[in-house]
């Protein structure tokens, strides 16, 4: 029997995904982006942490950010959740302006189960583990409030 690459859309898998902003009342985007997931289907929101707040990288990166880390339960497929994640930021104000400027809302996929996936040179780049994810305090700190048991498929 062939076993599947990747999720095929039936078995719930659970994932681990960053929320990121620095325009606006980001607390509240936050709490509007959970409730947008807990109304979707097929996703389950598991866990939460609390709000981290921390500095803004780069000359042009604007006011403080807040970072949290949540825990999902998801029969949707990684690009499925991907394409979710981005609604969810579009419909929450985000305008892509540049890498790293200023923004009301980022969501990044950290980790989709233990599975890894590399399609960065895919016209819609999707990297699972997120390639930053394991470096980034202010992605650890939330998740590992969460999440500690988890471990990195490739770094362990
Ligand atoms: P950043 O999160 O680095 O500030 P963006 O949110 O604008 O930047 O994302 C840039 C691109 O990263 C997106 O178009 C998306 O296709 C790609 N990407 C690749 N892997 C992931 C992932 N695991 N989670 C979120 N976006 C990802
Ligand atoms: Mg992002």
């Amino acid at each position: 029997m062939a076993i599947p690459a990747c999720n095929t859309g039936t078995d719930p898998v659970v994932v681990a995904v960053a929320l990121g902003g620095n325009l606006g009342d980001v607390p509240r985007t936050f709490q509007q982006a959970i409730a947008r997931l807990r109304r979707t289907d097929n996703v389950k929101v598991l866990r939460c942490s609390g709000n981290y707040q921390t500095r803004a990288i780069g000359s042009q990166a604007g006011a403080d950010y807040f970072n949290a880390a949540i825990e999902l339960e998801t029969t949707l497929s990684p690009r499925a959740l991907l394409t979710t994640l981005q609604e969810i930021e579009s419909e929450l104000g985000r305008v892509r302006t540049g890498h790293w400027s200023p923004r009301t809302l980022d969501l990044d996929l950290l980790s989709y189960g233990s599975e890894v996936i590399d399609e960065s040179d895919s016209p819609h780049p999707l990297s699972v583990p997120h390639p930053a994810c394991w470096y980034r305090r202010f992605v650890l700190d939330p998740w590992t409030e969460i999440a500690p048991e988890w471990r990195h498929p490739l770094l362990n």
